[in-house]
Protein backbone atom coordinates (compact mmCIF):
# COMPACT_ATOMS: atom_id res chain seq x y z
CA UNK A 1 0.00 0.00 0.00
CA UNK A 2 1.51 3.02 -0.47
CA UNK A 3 1.64 5.58 1.82
CA UNK A 4 1.88 9.80 1.52
CA UNK A 5 2.81 12.28 3.69
CA UNK A 6 0.97 15.24 3.11
CA UNK A 7 0.37 18.75 4.84
CA UNK A 8 -3.50 19.24 4.80
CA UNK A 9 -5.85 18.40 7.48
CA UNK A 10 -7.64 14.89 6.20
CA UNK A 11 -11.26 14.90 6.71
CA UNK A 12 -13.59 11.99 5.35
CA UNK A 13 -14.80 13.17 2.15
CA UNK A 14 -13.03 16.01 1.58
CA UNK A 15 -10.92 15.49 -1.31
CA UNK A 16 -7.28 17.07 -1.29
CA UNK A 17 -4.95 17.99 -4.02
CA UNK A 18 -1.73 15.86 -4.01
CA UNK A 19 1.64 18.45 -5.05
CA UNK A 20 2.74 17.65 -8.70
CA UNK A 21 5.62 15.55 -7.64
CA UNK A 22 3.33 13.02 -5.64
CA UNK A 23 0.68 13.78 -8.39
CA UNK A 24 3.37 12.64 -11.14
CA UNK A 25 4.38 9.28 -8.73
CA UNK A 26 0.61 8.02 -8.11
CA UNK A 27 0.06 8.66 -12.27
CA UNK A 28 2.94 8.20 -13.97
CA UNK A 29 4.88 6.20 -12.09
CA UNK A 30 3.23 4.00 -10.15
CA UNK A 31 0.15 3.97 -12.93
CA UNK A 32 -2.47 4.30 -10.44
CA UNK A 33 -6.37 4.66 -11.81
CA UNK A 34 -9.32 6.52 -10.13
CA UNK A 35 -10.81 5.02 -7.23
CA UNK A 36 -7.50 3.35 -6.39
CA UNK A 37 -6.73 2.98 -2.65
CA UNK A 38 -3.84 4.68 -0.78
CA UNK A 39 -2.86 5.69 2.80
CA UNK A 40 -2.35 9.29 3.74
CA UNK A 41 -0.64 10.48 6.85
CA UNK A 42 -0.20 14.52 7.68
CA UNK A 43 2.32 14.01 11.17
CA UNK A 44 -1.56 14.79 13.65
CA UNK A 45 -4.24 12.92 12.33
CA UNK A 46 -2.96 9.40 12.31
CA UNK A 47 -3.37 7.54 9.34
CA UNK A 48 -6.14 7.37 6.73
CA UNK A 49 -7.15 4.95 3.84
CA UNK A 50 -7.81 7.03 1.54
CA UNK A 51 -8.67 6.81 -2.79
CA UNK A 52 -7.96 9.02 -5.65
CA UNK A 53 -10.61 10.92 -7.30
CA UNK A 54 -9.06 12.69 -10.20
CA UNK A 55 -6.15 11.79 -12.05
CA UNK A 56 -4.63 14.67 -13.89
CA UNK A 57 -0.81 13.80 -15.04
CA UNK A 58 0.17 16.44 -12.10
CA UNK A 59 -2.53 17.05 -10.49
CA UNK A 60 -4.07 13.96 -8.62
CA UNK A 61 -6.53 14.59 -5.87
CA UNK A 62 -7.00 11.93 -3.06
CA UNK A 63 -10.23 11.52 -0.97
CA UNK A 64 -9.55 10.21 2.69
CA UNK A 65 -12.37 7.76 3.54
CA UNK A 66 -11.97 6.31 7.23
CA UNK A 67 -9.00 6.38 9.52
CA UNK A 68 -7.13 3.75 10.11
CA UNK A 69 -4.13 4.48 12.57
CA UNK A 70 -4.66 7.12 15.50
CA UNK A 71 -2.12 9.15 15.71
CA UNK A 72 0.58 8.15 18.27
CA UNK A 73 3.41 10.21 20.04
CA UNK A 74 7.29 8.95 18.13
CA UNK A 75 10.09 8.95 20.14
CA UNK A 76 11.40 11.90 21.46
CA UNK A 77 15.06 11.90 20.27
CA UNK A 78 17.35 14.72 18.84
CA UNK A 79 19.98 13.41 16.29
CA UNK A 80 22.95 16.22 16.06
CA UNK A 81 24.96 15.29 13.93
CA UNK A 82 28.30 17.60 12.26
CA UNK A 83 27.78 18.22 8.63
CA UNK A 84 29.58 15.17 6.57
CA UNK A 85 30.05 15.03 3.17
CA UNK A 86 26.36 15.01 1.51
CA UNK A 87 25.86 11.89 0.34
CA UNK A 88 26.53 10.50 4.10
CA UNK A 89 24.67 13.01 5.56
CA UNK A 90 21.79 11.91 3.43
CA UNK A 91 22.12 8.44 4.39
CA UNK A 92 22.11 10.08 8.01
CA UNK A 93 18.62 11.61 7.77
CA UNK A 94 17.35 8.63 6.15
CA UNK A 95 18.44 6.49 9.06
CA UNK A 96 17.04 9.14 11.84
CA UNK A 97 14.24 8.79 9.79
CA UNK A 98 13.56 4.69 9.63
CA UNK A 99 15.56 4.67 13.16
CA UNK A 100 12.63 7.03 14.97
CA UNK A 101 14.36 9.89 15.37
CA UNK A 102 12.20 13.32 15.85
CA UNK A 103 14.19 16.27 15.03
CA UNK A 104 17.68 16.01 12.96
CA UNK A 105 19.97 18.86 13.77
CA UNK A 106 22.95 19.28 11.80
CA UNK A 107 25.64 21.20 13.82
CA UNK A 108 28.94 23.23 12.26
CA UNK A 109 31.85 22.48 14.44
CA UNK A 110 35.41 23.16 14.15
CA UNK A 111 36.35 20.03 11.58
CA UNK A 112 33.43 19.86 10.04
CA UNK A 113 34.12 20.91 6.29
CA UNK A 114 30.87 22.47 5.41
CA UNK A 115 28.43 24.86 6.29
CA UNK A 116 25.81 24.80 4.14
CA UNK A 117 23.30 21.86 3.69
CA UNK A 118 20.42 21.84 0.55
CA UNK A 119 17.75 21.53 3.57
CA UNK A 120 14.77 21.00 1.36
CA UNK A 121 16.74 17.92 -0.25
CA UNK A 122 17.04 16.46 3.12
CA UNK A 123 13.77 16.96 4.29
CA UNK A 124 12.09 15.40 1.57
CA UNK A 125 14.45 12.36 2.05
CA UNK A 126 13.06 12.23 5.94
CA UNK A 127 9.41 12.47 4.20
CA UNK A 128 10.33 9.89 1.74
CA UNK A 129 12.01 7.53 4.72
CA UNK A 130 9.14 8.25 6.87
CA UNK A 131 6.63 6.94 4.63
CA UNK A 132 8.74 3.86 3.49
CA UNK A 133 8.95 3.16 7.33
CA UNK A 134 5.13 3.70 8.40
CA UNK A 135 5.86 5.84 10.97
CA UNK A 136 2.88 8.48 11.76
CA UNK A 137 5.09 12.01 11.83
CA UNK A 138 8.23 13.37 9.60
CA UNK A 139 11.49 14.20 11.57
CA UNK A 140 11.94 18.17 11.15
CA UNK A 141 15.81 18.48 9.73
CA UNK A 142 16.86 22.53 10.89
CA UNK A 143 19.03 24.92 10.17
CA UNK A 144 22.86 24.27 10.48
CA UNK A 145 24.32 25.70 13.52
CA UNK A 146 27.38 25.85 15.59
CA UNK A 147 27.81 23.44 17.79
CA UNK A 148 28.60 26.44 20.78
CA UNK A 149 25.34 27.71 19.84
CA UNK A 150 23.15 24.82 20.27
CA UNK A 151 24.65 23.89 23.44
CA UNK A 152 24.17 27.77 24.95
CA UNK A 153 20.79 27.27 23.91
CA UNK A 154 20.36 24.00 25.44
CA UNK A 155 17.00 22.37 26.41
CA UNK A 156 16.69 22.03 30.33
CA UNK A 157 15.81 18.24 31.34
CA UNK A 158 17.16 16.74 27.75
CA UNK A 159 20.21 14.49 28.51
CA UNK A 160 23.29 14.44 25.58
CA UNK A 161 24.54 11.04 24.68
CA UNK A 162 28.19 12.48 23.68
CA UNK A 163 29.78 9.89 21.41
CA UNK A 164 33.00 10.77 21.78
CA UNK A 165 35.57 8.22 20.13
CA UNK A 166 38.70 10.06 22.51
CA UNK A 167 38.27 6.11 24.19
CA UNK A 168 38.06 7.00 27.81
CA UNK A 169 34.26 7.40 27.62
CA UNK A 170 31.71 4.84 29.25
CA UNK A 171 30.06 1.54 26.61
CA UNK A 172 27.02 3.31 25.67
CA UNK A 173 25.20 0.25 26.91
CA UNK A 174 26.86 1.16 30.49
CA UNK A 175 24.97 4.88 29.99
CA UNK A 176 22.04 3.82 29.12
CA UNK A 177 21.38 1.13 31.34
CA UNK A 178 21.60 3.95 34.22
CA UNK A 179 19.87 5.93 32.13
CA UNK A 180 18.05 8.72 33.74
CA UNK A 181 14.12 9.04 32.39
CA UNK A 182 13.30 12.06 30.20
CA UNK A 183 14.34 13.09 26.71
CA UNK A 184 17.48 12.44 24.82
CA UNK A 185 19.70 13.63 22.12
CA UNK A 186 22.87 11.99 20.55
CA UNK A 187 25.52 14.12 19.23
CA UNK A 188 28.01 12.65 16.20
CA UNK A 189 31.06 14.50 15.33
CA UNK A 190 32.09 15.19 12.06
CA UNK A 191 34.78 12.93 9.62
CA UNK A 192 37.76 14.97 11.45
CA UNK A 193 36.28 14.06 14.77
CA UNK A 194 35.83 16.26 17.52
CA UNK A 195 38.56 18.78 18.60
CA UNK A 196 40.26 18.90 22.04
CA UNK A 197 38.60 22.06 23.59
CA UNK A 198 35.23 20.69 22.11
CA UNK A 199 35.86 17.61 23.94
CA UNK A 200 36.52 19.83 26.79
CA UNK A 201 34.10 21.91 26.75
CA UNK A 202 31.21 19.02 26.49
CA UNK A 203 32.88 17.18 29.03
CA UNK A 204 31.76 20.03 31.50
CA UNK A 205 28.48 20.10 30.37
CA UNK A 206 26.26 18.57 33.37
CA UNK A 207 23.28 17.35 30.99
CA UNK A 208 26.18 15.37 28.61
CA UNK A 209 27.16 11.69 28.95
CA UNK A 210 30.13 10.94 26.94
CA UNK A 211 30.14 7.28 25.85
CA UNK A 212 32.53 5.33 23.36
CA UNK A 213 30.83 2.70 20.45
CA UNK A 214 33.77 0.10 21.07
CA UNK A 215 36.81 -0.15 19.68
CA UNK A 216 36.75 0.81 16.70
CA UNK A 217 36.76 4.63 14.82
CA UNK A 218 33.24 4.29 13.06
CA UNK A 219 32.05 6.58 10.46
CA UNK A 220 29.91 8.97 11.45
CA UNK A 221 27.08 7.45 9.61
CA UNK A 222 27.69 4.17 11.29
CA UNK A 223 28.01 5.54 14.37
CA UNK A 224 24.71 8.10 14.30
CA UNK A 225 22.99 4.37 12.92
CA UNK A 226 24.43 2.54 15.60
CA UNK A 227 23.73 5.17 18.98
CA UNK A 228 19.92 5.51 17.55
CA UNK A 229 20.02 1.82 17.07
CA UNK A 230 21.12 1.27 20.93
CA UNK A 231 19.15 4.15 22.31
CA UNK A 232 15.97 2.73 20.62
CA UNK A 233 16.71 -0.78 21.99
CA UNK A 234 17.44 0.58 25.52
CA UNK A 235 15.49 3.67 26.33
CA UNK A 236 13.04 3.60 23.00
CA UNK A 237 10.53 2.21 21.04
CA UNK A 238 11.67 -0.94 20.30
CA UNK A 239 10.34 -2.64 23.66
CA UNK A 240 6.36 -2.71 23.65
N1 LIG B 1 38.54 11.45 12.58
C1 LIG B 1 38.24 10.92 13.92
C2 LIG B 1 37.00 10.05 13.87
C3 LIG B 1 35.72 10.78 13.64
S1 LIG B 1 34.42 9.61 13.39
C4 LIG B 1 39.36 10.07 14.40
O1 LIG B 1 40.00 9.45 13.56
O2 LIG B 1 39.48 10.01 15.62
C5 LIG B 1 33.01 10.62 13.41
C6 LIG B 1 32.24 10.65 14.74
O3 LIG B 1 31.65 9.39 14.99
C7 LIG B 1 33.06 10.93 15.96
O4 LIG B 1 33.30 12.30 16.15
C8 LIG B 1 32.18 10.35 17.06
O5 LIG B 1 31.13 11.24 17.37
C9 LIG B 1 31.62 9.13 16.39
N2 LIG B 1 32.42 7.94 16.67
C10 LIG B 1 33.11 7.20 15.78
N3 LIG B 1 33.69 6.13 16.37
C11 LIG B 1 33.35 6.20 17.69
C12 LIG B 1 33.64 5.39 18.82
N4 LIG B 1 34.37 4.26 18.73
N5 LIG B 1 33.14 5.76 20.03
C13 LIG B 1 32.40 6.89 20.15
N6 LIG B 1 32.07 7.69 19.10
C14 LIG B 1 32.55 7.35 17.89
Amino acid sequence: MIRLFVPQELNPGAALPLDPGQSRYLAAVMRLAVGDELALFNGRDGEWRARITTLGKRNVTVTPEAKTRPQAPGSDLDLIVALVKRGRLETIVEKAAELGAARVRPVITQHTNADRVRLERLQAIAVEAAEQTGRLDVPKVFEPLKLEKLLAGWETGRHLLFCDEAGDAAPLIDALREAPGGAWAILVGPEGGFSPAERDRLRTLSFAIPVSLGPRILRADTAAISAMTLWQAALGDWRP
